[in-house]
């Protein structure tokens, strides 16, 4: 199996599955327990939020663990809005491009009372700033654009909606599960106010992820779980040390690692072998996190293709099965793609196991598909 989908889950570093296994039983006890056990674990979860503050020029009263950035994203949105400095305030700015999670909470805010503006990205698969601040209202709450889109690997200039959003008094959100560990992150340099990251997506085991927010104990956010006080109160139940571990290993190893791959060079080696095979393609969105290439094939038909090399390779396609029919992925439909080329689309994600000889694999694969009959 050559492995394209480190989008969708990057594969678990080795020292990340160590961490988590080595602390299963050296920090079994209850983390929020007074005897010298339970402090040994609290201590080794404090020590990891304190790395991810660091990594996000945050403080480590700022940092909630939660299972993953579904769940931050949860908090963030669903927290904030029911906070009383928010109570008028009905309005959510958002994009037709973020994770279907975001798009499923601002769904279900709308059955609640809230209105929502899905903003198009452009042609290039960005959401400007400008478009941000046309959408402003008076009762605008908060703004939750995503830093790097997982389907595109498109960056969003982050910092320039910040700073609209800092200067028109609205909370920003930004879902980080693609860009944390990858991309140089300082949310008072950016402002944001509230950030998601997931331990999946950069090596760690799946399960655990953090919200940033802002100033946390300040506002009264109200919790997604409630519980027995962890999480200052704001993520009930008990930390699951080992995960923390995990996603502590994670952020020690994966930034320096994630530099040093040669992501740019498994991009041209791509490029240049299709055009060595004379297969048509057209890269979509511009160029980004290079970790992520969303590939369309005019003149292959991908869908078969993908269902009859799914042993051979993992690769994500640009269309998905709903209950009636076929559809184009959200984040395809959002640039105009109709099914016909969402289904000629597929996302390769390299990782750190990616080498040009895979690349050479899918695109020998990929030809003789095309000339077979
Ligand atoms: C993977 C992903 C998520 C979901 O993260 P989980 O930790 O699996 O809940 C959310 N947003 C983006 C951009 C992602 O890539």
């Amino acid at each position: 199996m050559i492995y394209f989908d480190s989008a969708g889950s990057f594969p678990v570093l080795d020292e990340a599955r160590d961490a988590f296994i080595n602390s299963v039983s050296k920090y079994s006890a209850n983390p929020s327990s007074d005897h010298a056990a339970g402090v040994e674990a609290f201590e080794e979860i404090e020590k990891v939020r304190e790395l991810i503050a660091d990594m996000i020029g945050a403080s480590p009263s700022e940092i909630v663990f939660t299972s993953g950035a579904t769940e931050s994203n949860n908090l963030a949105l669903k927290g904030l809005l029911n906070s009383k400095l928010l109570e008028n305030k009905k309005h959510i700015i958002t994009s037709q491009a973020e994770h279907k999670c975001i798009l499923s909470i601002c769904g279900y805010l709308e059955t609640i009372g809230y209105s929502v503006t899905y903003l198009k990205p452009n042609a290039d698969g960005i959401i400007t700033a400008d478009e941000v601040i046309k959408a402003f209202r008076a009762d605008t709450a908060i703004v939750s654009i995503m830093h790097v889109n997982n389907e595109l690997g498109t960056i969003n200039p982050i910092a320039e909606i910040g700073e609209a959003c800092f200067e028109h008094n609205i909370y920003f959100h930004t879902d980080a599960a693609q860009s944390f560990a990858k991309l140089a992150i300082d949310v008072d340099g950016l402002n944001v106010d509230l950030l998601s990251l997931s331990a999946h997506k950069i090596g760690g085991i799946k399960g655990i992820g953090a919200l940033y927010i802002r100033e946390a104990r300040e506002l009264d956010i109200t919790p997604v779980i409630h519980g027995a006080g962890q999480e200052i109160g704001l993520r009930g139940g008990t930390v699951a040390t080992p995960l923390v571990a995990s996603l502590g290993k994670a952020c020690e190893i994966f930034p320096e690692r994630f530099k040093s791959a040669q992501f740019s060079k498994l991009r041209n080696k791509l490029t240049s072998e299709l055009v060595d095979k004379a297969i048509k393609y057209e890269v979509n969105g511009v160029s980004g996190l290079p970790q992520i290439v969303s590939l369309t094939l005019p003149e292959i038909d991908v869908m078969t293709f993908l269902l009859s090399h799914r042993e051979k390779f993992a690769l994500a396609q640009g269309s998905a099965c709903s209950s009636k029919d076929i559809e184009a992925s959200h984040v395809l439909k959002s640039l105009g793609f109709d099914r016909d080329k969402a289904e000629r689309t597929i996302r390769l994600s390299f990782d750190f196991s990616t080498s040009e000889n895979s690349i050479v694999e899918l695109v020998k694969a990929l030809h003789c598909f095309v000339n077979q009959d």
